[in-house]
């Protein structure tokens, strides 16, 4: 179990250091698919509105990074990760998150080719991850000068945006729940632009 654990953990790091490659920004996740590190002000009788200033790690999101060295730190501080987290909204991709459920009763593809149809989009090609439960993630790339907010059912039921402050957990990542991996023929594809008018309902 400990060897098995520990595989996990090296093959995480790889997947992380090959997203950071990509330019995406990374951190350690556990199983729960949580940050792995926990928070150093976690005892602090107020929530510390520290994003990192302290100089330590466990500060969730605002530990991602794109740099080896750093991801390795991150790793080396978490050897219980086995997977990470991709921070969404950060330069140069500005990533955005689709997560689109599959919990019964809603069908999120249907959701989202129904709100194409009416506000005249369509999704481009781009980078889907499947989740353990067969859920989807579709990557797309924001504007800088656009922030996105994280929303949950808000475009439609099942379909929740990871935007800035948000993350999305990296395909080679593994959870209670089984192995996040990119769907067939997407994981050469680049993370591709926001349609305009999806841009403005998000
Ligand atoms: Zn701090």
């Amino acid at each position: 179990m400990a060897t098995t654990d520990r595989q996990a953990t090296t093959l995480a790091l790889a997947h992380a250091l090959s997203a950071a490659e990509r330019g995406l920004a990374v951190i350690p996740l556990s199983r729960t698919k949580l940050p792995a590190l926990r928070s150093p002000h976690r005892d602090a009788p107020v929530p510390a509105p520290c994003h990192g200033e302290c100089g330590r790690l466990g500060h969730g999101v605002h530990d991602a990074s794109s740099d080896p060295a750093r991801i390795r730190e991150l790793f080396a501080a978490a050897p219980w990760a086995t997977g990470y987290g991709i921070a969404c909204g950060l330069p140069p991709h500005h990533l955005i998150g689709l997560d689109l459920d599959v919990k019964t009763g809603t069908d999120s593809s249907a959701a989202l080719r129904e709100l194409a149809l009416r506000h005249l989009f369509t999704i481009p090609p781009t980078v889907v991850i499947v989740t353990p439960s067969g859920g989807r993630h579709l990557w797309l790339s924001g504007p800088s000068e656009v922030v996105v907010p994280n929303s949950a059912g808000r475009l439609a039921p099942g379909i929740d945006i990871r935007g800035a402050g948000g993350y999305l957990v990296g395909p080679g990542s593994r959870t209670g729940q089984g192995v996040y991996a990119a769907a067939p023929g997407t994981a050469h594809l680049a993370p591709a632009p926001c349609p305009r008018s999806l841009l403005r309902l998000l």
